[in-house]
């Protein structure tokens, strides 16, 4: 493992005191994905402070929950009475949710974020700086039946060794009583098993090399016995079919997870070749890599065959079974929607309620299987039994972490596909649905528009929805990557040059409806297989004012946009049954968009014989329309406030007399 402490880098943290450099060694680590992930790990460092009374205390400054070591700062360290917890550490008994009251009681600044379960821990550690992190490889080893052996050779007396046990208070009780008669000089660092492994020193370099020291032996261990070449590749292509599939088994996990879930297919090599293992089923359902993992992947994986659906009824069923063999009678079962299963042949699949939460399953599980092919190629894969991983699946301190911020965005969960969405309407569209919690798949024509979308809550696909092949793929790419449709913006058009009907080119005609109402039909068609399986889907159709009240030189433009019109309404009727909306909405007017460049504009004004400046406003509210003010009535058509409204044709126009 590479060593990423910088001198320069480090003087310019240094100032900062009292934890400068203790921010800059915990983004250190953070930034390894084989120590941490999401949020795991914590570090401390400790010092003093001066309180109201002038009185000189001794302080643990140590991670704050909530805060993640990748981008942690100074504020993520809140100072904690390092006598008050070392007390703490004295008392024979606390149970968890008495010791987080008791942290925050001794926390020297009452609005800094709620101290690390492991707090105590660390206070008990008598050196200034402590790292902890979740090593993979030193993980993956302890996961082994000869892993504390194996761990003994390569650290020898320079790590103590300590068996698994539940974090918390009674962790630290038992690294108290451990090291009661212990020399601390005499060693680098403590392994617990089935969990991470701790080091410390004076300064903050020397913690953090050992760290890196510590891991890589793991590590040069797990490459001398075979382990890195060990692990499986193997290439899957997707067709179309497995799309449909896996919006069938997002649709169905929706309903065990109780509201709208995001579902992806990862087919990497590494994902293909995990789930190509004649064992894998095996493999994935012994456990995680360390208990911790539970809270958001569950103690083990879903199995899918070609047809996912049974599958996920048999992970309900194992679900119910585990927790029934392990609920004391206190405890209120969680949802049975597995968070990962293993598609044989194909690759891995990730669930979750939403995008941050699917981020950290896949992490996880891509972590996961890479560890337990190490850990079969030697003596084997052995997580910890399951009635542990129950114990921190269901304690209470991380479920009461689970509830908090439960509230859901209106569109949390839900897939937006949008058409034209490199600029105007269709981009206000997907700023406003990310906004409201949505995912995005994103098409235009326009190349090089993807890089414009730094959010990975956007797929941006560049896309000729003219093309039936190119669009039927990239639909099918979004479905892999989100789990299916949920929401269709067809907005994709262009404004042809003004031409009355006498002198009107095929080309311009030919093209208008080409695009302003053929691919619309191609999209509509397209999207049907992923929609039926959608949660409350809906589609909105993005026409125009010249439905209702065209104007003279519009005519390929009016045409096409009125049959597009009809054949919502057509949609709107068909659909129905399948609980499909579709509506329309007709703006007009709205200039901050790519169609209306500046010589069409000044051409349509001067048709009405008006300044450009009267005809931006010339509607009855007298105001502006703009493609934000479009895209909100888009989503709002496309929410649940609207539930019961299809074939509806909305204008966003500020009011015009002729349609009024
Ligand atoms: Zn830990």
């Amino acid at each position: 493992m590479k060593n990423r402490w910088n001198d320069k880098d480090a003087a310019s943290y240094a100032a900062q005191e009292p934890v400068g450099l203790r921010v800059y060694t915990s983004r250190l680590l953070g930034a390894e994905e084989d120590l941490v992930l999401h949020g795991g790990g914590n570090t401390s460092v400790k010092g003093g402070a001066r309180d109201v009374f002038d009185r000189e205390i001794d302080v643990l400054y140590i991670k704050g929950s909530g805060w993640d070591l990748r981008t942690i700062e100074a504020s993520g360290f809140p100072p904690v009475d390092l006598e008050y917890l070392q007390r703490l550490g004295n008392l024979e008994k606390l149970s968890d949710s008495e010791m987080m009251r008791q942290l925050r009681l001794a926390l020297m600044d009452p609005t800094a974020p709620t101290p690390s379960v492991e707090a105590i821990l660390h206070a008990l550690i008598p050196h200034r700086f402590v790292d902890h992190s979740h090593a993979d490889a030193v993980v993956a080893i302890s996961n082994t039946p000869n892993g504390e052996k194996r761990l003994r050779e390569i650290y020898g007396d320079q790590v103590l060794i300590l068996p698994y046990i539940m974090p918390g208070f009674i962790l630290a009780r038992q690294v108290a009583e451990a090291t009661r008669n212990l020399d601390w000089a005499s060693i680098k660092g403590i392994v617990l098993m089935h969990h991470g492994i701790f080091t410390f020193a004076a300064e903050a370099q020397t913690s953090y090399n050992n760290m890196i020291e510590l891991v890589s032996l793991a590590e040069a261990h797990l490459e001398s016995a075979g382990c890195v070449t060990a692990i499986n590749t193997a290439d899957y292509v997707p067709d179309v079919e497995t799309a449909k599939s896996l919006a069938a088994l997002r649709k169905a996990a929706g309903s065990k997870f109780g509201a709208p879930v995001l579902v992806r297919l990862d087919h990497a090599p590494l994902a293909t070749g995990f789930a190509s293992l004649d064992n894998c089923a095996d493999l994935a359902t012994r456990g995680p890599l360390t208990p911790d993992h539970t809270i958001h992947a569950k103690a083990f994986a879903a199995i899918f065959d070609d047809d996912p659906l049974p599958g996920l009824q048999q992970f309900e069923q194992d679900y119910e079974a585990y927790f029934a063999a392990y609920d004391d009678g206190s405890l209120r079962c969680l949802d049975a929607m597995p968070r990962y299963g293993v598609w044989r042949n194909r690759g891995m699949v990730y669930l979750a309620g939403n995008l941050k939460r699917l981020k950290i399953v896949a992490d996880i599980t891509r972590h996961t299987v890479r560890a337990i092919q190490w850990g079969e190629a030697i003596d084997g894969w052995q997580a910890l039994p399951r009635e542990q991983l129950f114990e921190v699946e269901y304690w209470e301190l991380e479920q009461a972490k689970l509830q908090s911020g439960a509230s859901r965005a209106e569109f949390e969960g839900q897939v937006v596909l949008v058409t034209g969405a490199a600029a105007g309407i269709g981009r206000a569209c997907v700023a406003e649905f990310t906004s409201k919690g949505a995912v995005v798949i994103a098409l235009d024509i326009k190349r090089g528009f993807a890089d414009s979308f730094e959010d990975a809550a956007v797929l941006a696909l560049e896309c000729d929805v003219t093309d039936r092949t190119a669009l039927e793929h990239c639909l099918q790419q979004g479905v892999l990557h989100f789990g299916g449709i949920d929401v269709l913006v067809s907005n994709a058009g262009l404004f042809p040059p003004s031409e009355s009907v006498g002198e009107i080119t095929d080309a311009t005609w030919d093209h208008s409806m080409e695009l302003n109402l053929n691919s619309h039909m191609r999209v509509l068609r397209a999207s049907l297989p992923y929609l039926i399986n959608g949660f409350d889907p809906a589609v909105v159709i993005v026409a125009s004012k010249n439905v209702p009240a065209p104007g003279p030189g519009a005519a390929a433009y009016s045409a096409a946009k009125a049959g597009l019109t009809q054949l919502a309404r057509v949609t709107a009727m068909e659909w129905g049954a399948d609980g499909i909306r579709v509506n329309v909405v007709h703006p007009n007017a709205v200039y901050d968009t790519e169609l209306w460049t500046d010589s069409v504009l000044a051409e349509r004004a001067a048709r009405y014989g008006l300044s450009v400046e009267e005809y931006k406003t010339a509607n009855v509210l007298q105001t502006e329309v703009t493609s934000a003010d479009v895209a909100r009535t888009i989503s709002t058509l496309a929410g649940n406030s609207l539930a019961k409204t299809t074939g509806a044709q909305l204008p966003v126009d500020g009011g015009n007399e002729r349609v009024i």
